[in-house]
């Protein structure tokens, strides 16, 4: 996959439009069918799907089970544990990384989401 910026290529398309104040008639119909043609692909390029930057942080996880001395948070992509507070610690006091180290997803810590397990016997630990 090859990532590029579609407003630049929409630009660049757009420098394509023929003139349609052509002298013959076979002339400005070939431009008036170019130029809906080219504009059927910037419809396309403008309607199509945008892929989640890999620089884009997501919320850190938070699992906090009511029976645990630790609160345990959680990379949103690789699902590793990145940092534990201990109950009643201050979040001040938690390491908290912009980058989680082994998987690179950026984290954003100001909106902790809610971690759900797997369901039995996919758990791991
Ligand atoms: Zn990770």
């Amino acid at each position: 996959m090859r990532m590029i910026d579609a407003d630049m290529l929409a630009d660049g398309l757009k420098l394509h439009r023929q003139s349609t104040d052509q002298k013959h008639e076979t002339d400005r119909q070939w431009a008036v069918g170019y130029n809906a043609g080219l504009e059927r692909a910037l419809y396309s390029i403008s309607y199509a799907p945008t892929l989640t930057q890999p620089n884009e942080p997501l919320s850190v996880l938070v699992n906090d089970e009511p029976d645990r001395e630790y609160i345990d948070y959680i990379c949103p992509r690789c699902k590793d544990i990145i940092s534990q507070r201990r109950r009643g610690q201050r979040m001040e006091t938690v390491y908290k990384c912009k980058f989680h180290d082994n998987c690179g997803q950026r984290v954003d810590w100001s909106d902790p989401q809610p971690y759900c397990r797997q369901p039995e016997g996919e758990e791991g630990a």
